[in-house]
C-alpha cells in the first residue's frame, strides 16, 4: 500500500470532546472534523504549521459546532470550506458544501465517502476515508459505545451501526467523546461471556488510569467488544436473555439499559 504523508491528530476539547485534524505534511493542508471549541484546534494547527482548508461538521449539537465561528475568524487560512449534511443545513452554521449519504468529497485531496448514520440525531453523518483507513463517527459509533438516541429510533441507529460495522476491520474509528470509563463499566455489567471484552477492559483500565485517550480505536476491536455492535451475536443475546430476538430489538434493549445505567 502506498504510503501517504497524512496523519490524523486527535485534539481533546472541552470536558470530554474530541476534534480531529487530518493533516498532509507534504502539502501542509489540513481538514478539521468537528469544532467543539476553537483554541485547542488553532493551537494544534499552528504547531503543525498547517493551512486549514476544510471543516466537516458531523451533526448539529453545540459541542460539535460552537467553536466554528472563532476557528474561521482566527484561522490564518482565508479559504476554508465548511461541509455538513444537507438534511441539517437549517440548523448547522452556514455551509459551503452540503452533502448526503453516498456523496464523495475531496478532503485535502483524498476521496472521502459520506455516510448517513442517523440515530443520535437525524442527519448525523460519518466521513470514511479509505486511503487512510479512517472513519470519523462522532456520536454514532463510539469507543465501546454509541450515542444516545435523541432524535432517531433504535431501528435507525442499528441500521447505521451495521453499515459502519461493514467497513474494513482495520479501519480506525475516530469518535467524538472520551466516554470510556462509563462505556467500559456498562459493557462489563452486561455479563457477556466474551474473552475479547475481558482483554480490552484490562487495556482501557490502564489507559484511563494514565489519562491516555481511548479514542481512536479500531473497527476490529469495536466489533469484538462494543455491546452496541453485538445485538446479533449469540453470546450477547444470551447475556441479556434475548436469544433469537430481532437484533433491532436487542439493540433497543441494550441502549435502554445504558440510558438507565
Ligand atoms: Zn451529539
Ligand atoms: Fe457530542
Amino acid at each position: 500500500m502506498q504510503h501517504l504523508p497524512v496523519t490524523v491528530h486527535t485534539v481533546p476539547c472541552l470536558q470530554d470532546n474530541y476534534a480531529f485534524i487530518i493533516h498532509n505534511s507534504q502539502t501542509g493542508q489540513a481538514a478539521v472534523v468537528d469544532v467543539p471549541e476553537a483554541a485547542p484546534i488553532l493551537a494544534k494547527l499552528a504547531e503543525l504549521n498547517a493551512s486549514l482548508t476544510q471543516v466537516v461538521l458531523t451533526h448539529h449539537h453545540w459541542d460539535h459546532v460552537d467553536g466554528l465561528p472563532e476557528l474561521l475568524d482566527q484561522s490564518t487560512s482565508n479559504q476554508v470550506a465548511v461541509i455538513g449534511a444537507t438534511a441539517d443545513a437549517h440548523r448547522l452554521p452556514p455551509l459551503d458544501l452540503s452533502v448526503e449519504d453516498g456523496d464523495q468529497v475531496q478532503i485535502i485531496g483524498l476521496d472521502g465517502d459520506i455516510m448517513d448514520v442517523s440515530g443520535h440525531t437525524v442527519g448525523h453523518i460519518a466521513l470514511h476515508i479509505p486511503a487512510i483507513s479512517a472513519v470519523f463517527t462522532a456520536d454514532s459509533l463510539m469507543a465501546m459505545g454509541c450515542g444516545r438516541l435523541f432524535e432517531g429510533t433504535p431501528t435507525q441507529m442499528w441500521a447505521s451501526l451495521q453499515r459502519l460495522r461493514d467497513l474494513p476491520d482495520a479501519t480506525t474509528v475516530y469518535s467524538g467523546h472520551e466516554y470510556m470509563a462509563g462505556n467500559a463499566a456498562f459493557a462489563q455489567s452486561l455479563g457477556e461471556d466474551n474473552p475479547a471484552l475481558t482483554t480490552r477492559l484490562a487495556q482501557v483500565k490502564t489507559q484511563i488510569s494514565q489519562g491516555i485517550p481511548t479514542v481512536p480505536s479500531t473497527l476490529n476491536e469495536e466489533k469484538a467488544t462494543n455491546p452496541f455492535l453485538r445485538a446479533d451475536v449469540g453470546s450477547m443475546q444470551m447475556a441479556i436473555g434475548m436469544v433469537g430476538a430481532d437484533p433491532a430489538d436487542v439493540f433497543a434493549e441494550i441502549r435502554q439499559r445504558k440510558d438507565n445505567f
